[in-house]
């Protein structure tokens, strides 16, 4: 199928959309957003995964190398969206470059830990104590968001992923939300997939803690709206300007499937095209490689 066909395709199946849930946070966020948005680029802007998008474990994906570069070099503007928690966006950058990526900054992240952070935040502005299970991108993500890390009342515990934790940490965090604090879990991702397998996802973690507290913790990363919000929010956008691209059906594609944001549908992941009808996930466009994407169309549709 050629490129011309697959873009009509795509505005053709978008027509599809279901699940009208505009809500009142996304009309504030598009009047704040869109005075930024004056006289920038108008080109929309590509969220895309990272993990079976970008790149598989260690390896990079060739095609996402060339599709960065592509919109580096064609001023279209670009994010990466992940629901890994463990990175800072300076480690992510390092990750990537030295895989053989170029046009990859640290202000080109946002991680489901950051929009954790940005979703307690909003919350309670006086509340600023937290302690986390976690690795640095929690860290980080807390400190810039002004929280304070203490094991003495904590407001919150977030659990982000950390495949370090023991059942002593565990059963400290589960002190703290039996003395009060609320749960937040970065993201639901249930299981990993590592080269020739699978890891505990950090979902089964915090339904670890949602079991035994009894409270369930609000949902942040792909597929929940928080995260979404939290990289429109930093790219200056409404959603309309946004186009999510990733392997998963049921994170990426799911997020602008329920939210109406577009969606293109890379099988050099988890899932395959066989995948769309078992699982009723729809993306607005679905290709074997991001070769096969015509960013500049896509931008400016
Ligand atoms: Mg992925």
């Amino acid at each position: 199928m050629n490129k011309q066909i697959q873009f009509k395709t795509m505005q053709f199946i978008n027509q599809r959309s279901k699940l009208p849930k505009l809500d009142v946070h996304f009309i504030e966020l598009n009047e704040k957003t869109d005075k930024r948005r004056e006289g920038k680029n108008k080109m929309k802007t590509m969220l895309f995964d990272l993990d079976g998008t970008m790149y598989r474990g260690p390896q990079p994906i060739e095609a996402g190398i060339r599709a960065v570069n592509f919109c580096a070099e064609h001023h279209i503007p670009y994010l990466f969206l992940t629901n890994n928690s463990m990175r800072t966006p300076e480690e992510n950058v390092k990750h990537m470059t030295d895989m053989g990526y170029t046009n990859v900054h640290a202000e080109d992240f946002v991680n489901s830990a950051m929009a954790a952070a940005d979703y307690a935040a909003r919350l309670d502005p006086n509340k600023r104590k937290a302690w986390m299970i976690g690795q640095n991108g929690m860290r980080q993500a807390l400190f810039n968001e002004g929280f304070e890390i203490t094991d003495d009342h904590p407001d919150y515990v977030f659990i982000g992923l950390d495949k370090t934790a023991d059942y002593a940490t565990y059963s400290k965090a589960l002190a703290m939300l039996l003395d009060g604090a609320m749960l937040i879990g970065t993201n639901h991702d249930r299981i990993l997939a590592k080269p020739g397998g699978f890891e505990v996802g950090n979902g089964a973690v915090v339904t670890l803690f949602e079991y035994a507290t009894g409270k369930p913790s609000p949902k942040i990363g792909k597929p929940d709206l928080p995260i979404l919000e939290t990289a429109l929010k930093k790219a200056g956008i409404s959603k309309e300007d946004a186009i999510i691209i990733g392997d998963n059906l049921e994170t990426d594609v799911a997020l602008g499937y329920n939210n109406q944001v577009q969606t293109v549908f890379v099988q050099s992941g988890v899932h395959q095209e066989k995948d769309i009808e078992r699982l009723q996930i729809f993306p607005d466009l679905t290709v074997s490689s991001l070769d096969d994407v015509d960013f500049l169309a896509l931008a400016n549709a």
